[in-house]
């Protein structure tokens, strides 16, 4: 008996025909899909001052700042330059990297792409920054969001939320303000436990009359979690983080309260008795320059055999995990190729740049093939999205054309369903999967 047609699965019929009908079908696609944002820095339109967008936001995005400071004359310290109000900064950082020379860089190109697709490149054209700010003026903060999430084909972004920052705290505590979430999935952020930074953390814990112990750490992230609804946990893990052994833990003494014991009595608890993964953000050190504030962070190289335990040891914790050292994302994907309970995601901040962005897909597609996220945008101004996603997609779609076309060569044949199918994957689907594991 030959192969019947029941055996083909159902809309396959139609496989593409030729190296160019899967070049077009993948690039098509990955423009046209609609994307998980799994970490952003972004608030909805109603916790005020903390939502960050327009052009100055733009321009005084700390990529920019301290791209400025390796051009701006010696008379402009940043001490000068973080005094003058934000208008006057953006000036600044418009002239010498717009105007002196070619916004040659990602993060400038960035933000001329954000503007064009906005439909203001006449006024880029004209180098008409009143222009662009005239134009801001007009925009409310919540139709301005309706219009960037439908230029960058945004499902929904999952936001960073600090139950340690009171000026974050005060629009959910004790009055929690509604907003869209749909649209804005909330992450809580814990880097205060992984360095120990007690001083906050009792700060905290006065503000809701919760007593200074490790069980009363235990409370207090309980009652956010009530509170914000988090889908994970995040943290930057610092650099100096070593996974305690166990006879080191049962050392522990109540006096000696460290990031150790916050990490494996505290937060890893947490995540297993609440099935709340917990996402983690590896390699950055801050600040190798203080100067510089939020652009004074830098990038180290740590272990990635970390995170090797944490996966190994904690086998009903699921973890997410993004890594800053080039060096680290070939050892990460074999780390990933091993363990149900870890996800990888996107190329964060000094990685998000077409090369790096470029080779990374393309080791993870090799050894992962769909199971792991391709990109989140990290993005702390909202208009940064439009351009995140735009050059990424246009660095992975080029990969996954490639990788497809070498898949038709071996002899698969494909139908645009199948490549669809896929492209959703890696773009949020992959995500919401482990999620839901
Ligand atoms: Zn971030």
């Amino acid at each position: 008996m030959g192969l019947s047609n029941q055996s083909v699965p159902k809309g396959h019929q139609t496989p593409l025909k030729s190296e160019e009908a899967i070049r077009s079908a993948v690039k098509n696609l990955v423009e046209e899909v609609h994307v998980v944002d799994v970490h952003t820095h972004l608030f909805p339109p109603n916790h005020g001052k903390l939502m960050l967008w327009g052009i100055d936001e733009l321009l005084t995005y700390h990529y920019l700042v301290a791209e400025y400071f390796i051009t701006a004359p010696a008379t402009i310290t940043p001490e000068k330059f973080f005094a003058l109000e934000k208008q006057a900064q953006a000036d600044l950082v418009w002239d010498s990297l717009f105007i002196q020379r070619s916004p040659i860089s990602e993060a400038c190109r960035g933000v001329i792409t954000t503007l064009t697709e906005l439909g203001l490149g006449e006024l880029v054209e004209r180098r008409d920054l009143d222009g662009v700010r005239k134009w801001f003026a007009k925009q409310t903060p919540e139709g301005y969001v309706d219009k960037v999430f439908e230029l960058a084909k945004i499902k929904y972004v999952l936001t960073t939320n600090i139950p340690f920052e009171k000026k974050e705290t005060v629009h959910w505590y004790p009055k929690t303000k509604e907003f869209d979430t749909n649209r804005f999935h909330t992450g809580l952020r814990v880097d205060q436990l992984l360095t120990g930074n007690w001083e906050s953390i009792k700060e905290a814990l006065d503000e809701m009359g919760i007593e200074h112990t490790i069980e009363g750490v235990k409370k207090l992230l309980e009652k956010w979690i009530t509170i914000i609804k988090p889908k994970y946990f995040m943290a930057a893990v610092p650099p100096t983080l070593e996974f305690p052994s166990d006879e080191e833990m049962s050392t522990y003494a109540p006096s000696t309260i460290n990031s150790a014991t916050l990490l494996r009595r505290v937060l890893l608890p947490l995540a297993e008795q609440h099935h709340l993964p917990i996402a983690f953000k590896f390699d950055s050190v801050r600040p190798i320059n203080p100067a510089l504030r939020e652009g004074g962070d830098g990038v180290v190289t740590t272990k990635v055999s970390t995170l090797q335990k944490l996966c190994l040891n904690y086998p009903k914790v699921k973890f997410l995990a993004t890594f800053l050292a080039r060096v680290n994302q070939h050892e990460l994907c074999v780390l990933a190729n091993k363990f149900g309970n870890l996800h990888i995601y996107g190329c964060w901040w000094y990685c998000n740049n077409p090369s790096i962005v470029e080779e990374i897909t393309r080791i993870r597609v090799e050894l992962l093939g769909t199971a792991f996220t391709s990109q989140h945008s990290d993005a702390r101004v909202l208009d940064q999205l439009i351009y995140k996603w735009k050059h990424s997609k246009a660095v992975i779609g080029g990969v996954l054309q490639d990788m497809y076309v070498k898949l038709f060569h071996a002899g698969w044949s494909l139908t645009r369903e199948e490549i669809q199918r896929d492209v959703e994957r890696l773009f949020g689907g992959a995500y919401e999967e482990f999620m839901e594991k």
